[in-house]
């Protein structure tokens, strides 16, 4: 197939064309397949199940294999779905996932089902799960496997030793990172609180127009309640920040 040729509007409309055509013979290799289930063709193959079948006989991966038993059967119980997967709106995936959750949260009623597969639509892996367990009220939890030095192994044993009232390694690095963040976002704001102060205030001293010796100044000191906001904040130089603190006071 050589498509050098074609111009780019012609290769992404042909790719879309496709694109079609595979969701179509996806569905019906789908339908084929709880076809072959319902009349339990598979045993005549010398196949335990369907799943073993599509994995012996028609050459699926192990994954590819389950998530198209899971969407054969889903198809048969809820013929909706079709019309989804012909959007791209519903993948396999989603509807493995939903599989399993379905089974893993005894949620039986098919009308409770759609009503689960329509607000995963169009979400990627990580979201329709996320909005699979706020369905079912429950965290969200993956399991990640994560290389850790010895350097990082023992911050880890510090920060348990340091925050004793933490006990699971989640809470424990989710503690670790909420400081983290919220430290890195106040040195942050910080900078760019200061730069649009400096732009505002010309560079210069707000009282003289001096350009040396620039400090930021609190209008409403900090001591008196004065917030760390570009409103309350000046340029002044150093002996007019003397003077104003003088004469308030400090
Ligand atoms: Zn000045």
């Amino acid at each position: 197939m050589n498509l050098k040729y074609l111009t780019d509007t012609e290769l992404l409309k042909e790719l879309e064309r496709y694109v079609q055509q595979e969701r179509q013979l996806s569905i019906k290799v789908l339908h084929h397949m709880r076809e072959v289930d319902r009349r339990r063709l598979y045993s005549d193959q010398g196949c335990k199940s369907l799943f073993d079948y599509a994995t012996s006989k028609l050459g699926y991966s192990a994954g590819a294999a389950y998530r198209r038993v899971q969407a054969a059967r889903m198809l048969g119980e809820i013929p909706e779905i079709e019309e989804k997967i012909q959007e791209g709106l519903l993948n396999l995936t989603h509807i493995t996932d939903a599989a399993s959750f379905f089974r893993e949260n005894k949620i039986h009623k098919k009308e409770e089902k759609k009503e689960i597969l329509t607000q995963v639509q169009g979400l990627n892996k990580r979201e329709t799960n996320i909005k699979l367990h706020e369905y079912a009220k429950k965290p969200y939890v993956r399991m990640i496997p994560v290389a850790l030095s010895e350097a990082t192994i023992t911050k880890v044993e510090l920060w348990r030793g340091l925050r004793p009232a933490i006990h699971t390694p989640d809470e424990l690095i989710g503690d670790a990172l909420d400081i983290a963040i919220t430290k890195t976002e106040r040195s942050r704001n910080a900078g760019s609180l200061k730069k649009q102060v400096y732009q505002r205030d010309e560079k210069k001293c707000t009282i003289c127009g001096s350009t040396h010796n620039l400090q930021y100044d609190h209008r409403q000191p900090k001591a008196l309640g004065g917030e760390n906001v570009v409103e309350n904040l000046r340029l002044l130089c150093f002996a007019c920040n003397q003077r104003a603190r003088i004469r308030a006071g400090l």
